[in-house]
């Protein structure tokens, strides 16, 4: 049953949220979150009957859109089926959903281990990587984001992690490849992509080659603004790890299961497979939480007579893995990853580069597939923020100016910083991407008033 708006119910529903509901990364007075009374396909709506076009998936989450029928009736399937079993044991949804991931991950990516979503799949694959190379450092980019929880979140670089970081032990930050905003050392892609190449081998010799034991990477860095690396970088990264007998992660959190228009970021560049790779949201369109890790054979032999000493209660749960298996089988049957990679081609792609020569706050548009960030400016020229980072209150006035006008307009929009990302479900249409960027045309009138 659809639910259908009601502003009475809202209005419960809002004051049970703000008496006992305590939300992530929010100073919990300071907010106001939206009552949500329902979602389908790429829209969604608030019990006053505003209707929305998603162009954030969720969280960059929900790549097939919001109810997909078929999925829906898998998951109340596997619901009257099995429910849940533990993961000691061999169960259908489990096995299967491995199955299907591990023959779409690339090279010898073969064995799944199974977590509740991305941190805590990043916390595992360092694990591993500590466990298999017997040393202690993870390398980790500035303009990160890999998760949430203590670990994780001290491996992210971003600022979020100040509030929080408890000092990273074990932990080294490096520069990876961001030619808008490295205009200082590099010209063009080559030169920034040779620049982070330079860095990050200067950086494992002063830390001790031999005591690094992962180097950890977005394919693509989703949250930190959607920078697609340059050719060459990550098959140099590939290089330099396997010199020094580091382990390879890969974090495709975001980025995996046809977002990018390939089943993962990492089928853009070609030769490149790491040794480790995180997965959750995309995995089951975060219709039930599942994330995960899959391993190479190299390091599943570390583990093969000698115990891994880690799992989690949940680590593939039967509903979660059902979901997924359903997820991936509509992901072909409908060619979700394919319309991801033509609608980035075809229209979001050229729509947003239309948008930046006509409107004076966007200073670059980058990304590929369904993954795509505008960065706004106060001056293409200087390529001054229209926000400081990390601004609240009168400092954010630009950016929240252009949100609201996105959402009178219909549209919304996924906000963070100085940018807007524009990550609508992998399988919207053509006529909702036109929709909405026909509505980003718009609120980017308000944003342009902050030019100078
Ligand atoms: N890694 C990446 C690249 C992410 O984008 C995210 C979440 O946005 C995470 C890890 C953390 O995932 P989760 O929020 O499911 O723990």
């Amino acid at each position: 049953m659809t639910p259908q708006p009601n502003p009475q119910v809202g209005a419960a529903v809002k004051a049970a949220d703000r008496a006992h509901v305590f939300h992530s990364w929010s100073a919990q007075e300071l907010i106001d979150p939206p009552a949500i009374a329902g979602a389908e396909g790429s829209r969604f709506w608030d019990y006053e009957g505003n209707r929305y076009l998603d162009f954030t998936s969720g969280l960059v989450y929900t790549n097939i859109g919001y109810q997909h029928p078929k999925v829906v009736a898998a998951i109340q399937e596997q619901a009257a089926t099995m429910t849940t079993f533990a993961p000691a044991y061999a169960v259908e949804a489990r096995s299967e959903a491995a199955r299907l991931i591990a023959e779409r991950t690339p090279g010898d990516l073969d064995k799944i281990f199974f977590t509740n979503g991305g941190a805590d799949a990043v916390e595992h694959a360092v694990r591993m990587a500590r466990l298999h190379t017997g040393r202690p450092k993870v390398l980790s980019a500035y303009r990160s984001y890999h998760g949430g929880t203590e670990q994780a979140v001290n491996i992210t670089g971003d600022p979020r992690r100040w509030a929080s970081d408890s000092g990273s032990a074990g932990v080294v930050r490096f520069w990876a490849p961001f030619l808008y905003r490295s205009r200082f050392y590099a010209e063009n892609e080559r030169q920034e992509c040779e620049r982070a190449l330079r860095h990050l081998e200067d950086t494992i010799a002063f830390e001790g080659p031999q005591t690094v034991a992962a180097i950890i990477l977005e394919t693509i860095p989703g949250t930190a603004g959607i920078m697609v690396p340059p050719p060459g970088y990550l098959a140099g990264v590939r290089e330099i790890c396997d010199r020094h007998g580091i382990v390879f992660i890969l974090d495709e959190v975001m980025a995996g299961f046809g977002r990018t228009g390939e089943w993962f970021a990492v089928d853009h560049f070609e030769g490149v497979v790491p040794d480790l790779m995180t997965f959750a949201k995309g995995v089951n369109s975060g219709y039930v939480p599942l994330g995960g890790v899959a391993i190479s054979a190299a390091v599943a032999e570390t583990f093969a007579r000698r115990p891994y000493p880690g799992g989690l209660t949940y680590s593939g749960h039967p509903l979660a893995c059902g979901a997924a298996v359903a997820t991936i089988r509509v992901m072909e049957e409908e060619g979700i990853v394919e319309q991801a990679a033509r609608l980035g081609a075809e229209v979001i792609g050229p729509g947003l580069a239309e948008l930046a020569e006509r409107h004076p706050s966007v200073g670059e548009v980058r990304g590929v597939g369904m993954f795509w960030a505008l960065e706004l400016v106060r001056n293409k020229e200087t390529r001054e923020p229209l926000v400081p980072y990390n601004a609240t209150g009168e400092a954010n006035a630009p950016m929240a100016a252009f949100g609201a006008a996105a959402k009178k307009r219909g549209l919304w929009p996924f906000i963070n910083m100085n940018r807007t990302h524009v990550v609508p479900p992998c399988n919207i249409t053509d006529a909702e991407a036109k929709e909405g960027l026909a509505a980003l045309d718009e609120a980017l009138t308000e944003a342009d008033a902050y030019v100078s």
